[in-house]
């Protein structure tokens, strides 16, 4: 097979997965993409009643082909297994008339653990580049909450590997924050930081540019920084088997027949999830819309309805923090594909997003987007509202990310002949305060009482990992000043 990855702004690279997972982003700033994604479908007719692990194997075995069989199935033994509360990985179940499929029943109750279990396994499998045979890979991320405990729980004791997170004080919550600090693992190593979100990200970004400091982690540490951003070719891939995955359980729940369409309502931010989708659909399922939804910071729904993206403009912080996102990193790799690989075009809009923070596309381009993605957005009202109403009629609690998507799906007209699947990003433990207030129940005291309450109510269990943090071991306590990250970093890599 031939399949090699180059930038979305240029064509001049030529890697292989392996390389482009380690490498992570181009040194352009573009994605990796590959030009014979689709070229190869992947086979559906006999997908009913196939389980998760053997539509991985299929599906990664497709976009990744330079990872030997072999390879792969260590890879998806060691990611889904008993650490799943379904062994389905991703359940579809009934909601109404629709369905839903909970994304959230791995080790940390959010949706990034389908790509974050897995991609250090495909990492552990790569070569370093350079000649240093002994070199660590070192996971770096700032996180406003769910990236940085998936990305802990993925890398902790991953050979070759090893992370650092920051999460900005006090503006995580209690539960979020407990997930981190009691994270176990030789290589890992959180600290709180001085400061908000955009400070921590933007002192990591600099982190990742800063040459001398590159060097003598190389030198004295063996130690090279990468990230484990969506932007990871190794973290978008694995969130297409979950697309696959819905539609085999619709096959065999005989929703559907082979060939029949299926809608996926998505709640976006950073557009992982939805791509992938798309992925999909390249790859030959039939997906007739993909709808995106987003929260108050609805610069997708704006570009989508106009075809002018626009990052200037104010930032809501919300009760769907993992959704609150202005620049949408992996939309670059959908106007790619659906712009005929127009390498240049992309690399002229990224420049003038970086230059004036917006940039319009053709008109055509716009008309092509919109055969495929539906868009909507639902405010913090709205997103209440919603996990009232789905828990009132369908007797299902849902998490606030997942009720942007109930939100809008609610305001698409139904096809009756088109399933839809709005995807569950996170449990509704995870943000259990907001989701009592939603229903009425009792909110004050600390997140494992509005846990209990919200238990009792709705006839749910909490997630024994959310509950048991109550009694965990914290085992990191540090606070940093933001200009005290870099030497932290330093520290980590010397303790490897
Ligand atoms: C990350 C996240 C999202 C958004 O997913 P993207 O791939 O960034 O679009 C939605 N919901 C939850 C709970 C998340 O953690």
């Amino acid at each position: 097979m031939t399949t090699t990855f180059h930038s979305t702004r240029s064509t001049t690279d030529s890697l292989t997965s392996k390389q482009a997972i380690r490498k992570g982003i181009a040194d352009d700033g573009g994605l990796f993409v590959s030009d014979s994604l689709g070229e190869t479908k992947v086979r559906i007719d006999d997908l009913a009643g196939m389980g998760y692990q053997d539509i991985a194997a299929r599906v990664l075995g497709a976009l990744l082909p330079d990872f030997t069989e072999a390879e792969l199935a260590d890879c998806i033994a060691e990611a889904y297994g008993e650490q799943w509360s379904d062994e389905r990985i991703t359940p579809v179940k009934p909601l109404g008339e629709d369905f839903v499929m909970e994304l959230f029943n791995g080790p940390t109750s959010a949706f990034k653990d389908v790509a974050l279990q897995i991609l250090p396994r495909f990492m552990a499998r790569t070569t370093p580049a350079g000649g240093d045979a002994d070199e660590k890979i070192m996971i770096l991320t700032a996180t406003s909450g769910d990236t940085g405990k998936a990305a802990l729980a993925g890398f902790a004791d991953a050979p070759g590997t090893a992370i650092t997170v920051f999460y900005p004080e006090g503006k995580v919550s209690q539960v979020q924050e407990l997930q981190m600090t009691t994270q176990l693992g030789g290589n890992v190593q959180v600290a709180a930081v001085r400061g908000n979100f955009d400070d921590a990200q933007s002192a990591v970004k600099s982190i990742f540019a800063d040459r001398e400091l590159a060097e003598s982690l190389a030198q004295d540490s063996h130690v090279a920084l990468s990230s484990a951003n969506s932007i990871n070719v190794g973290r978008l891939v694995p969130q297409v088997v979950y697309y696959f995955s819905a539609y085999a359980q619709l096959l065999e729940q005989q929703v559907i027949n082979v060939g029949d369409e299926v809608e996926f309502v998505v709640p976006t931010g950073n557009f992982g999830d939805i791509l992938a989708g798309y992925y999909a659909k390249l790859l030959g399922l039939p997906v007739k819309h993909l709808v995106v939804a987003s929260d108050k910071n609805n610069v997708l729904f704006d570009f989508l309805t106009t075809g002018s993206y626009n990052r200037n403009r104010p930032f809501f912080q919300t009760i769907s923090p993992s959704m609150d996102i202005l620049i949408s990193s992996n939309l670059e790799r959908m106007l790619y594909y659906l712009s005929e690989k127009d390498a240049r075009l992309i690399a002229m809009l990224m420049n003038d997003l970086k230059d004036y923070g917006c940039y319009e596309i053709p008109e055509e381009l716009l008309a092509r987007i919109r055969r495929v993605f539906g868009t909507g957005w639902a405010d913090e009202d709205q997103v209440r509202e919603s996990i009232a109403d789905c828990w009132e009629k369908n007797k299902y609690v849902i998490d606030p990310h997942t009720a942007c998507g109930y939100f809008v799906m609610r305001q698409m007209p139904r096809d009756p002949l088109t399933p839809r699947v709005l995807l569950a990003t996170a449990s509704p433990y995870k943000f259990p305060r907001v989701v009592n207030e939603s229903l009425g129940l009792a909110a004050d005291g600390t997140d494992f009482e509005c846990m209990d309450v919200l238990a009792e109510a709705t006839g749910t269990t909490a997630p024994a990992a959310l509950r048991g943090l109550e009694t965990a071991d914290v085992r990191f306590d540090t606070v940093v000043d933001i200009d005290g990250m870099t030497d932290f970093v330093r520290q980590a890599a010397d303790r490897l």
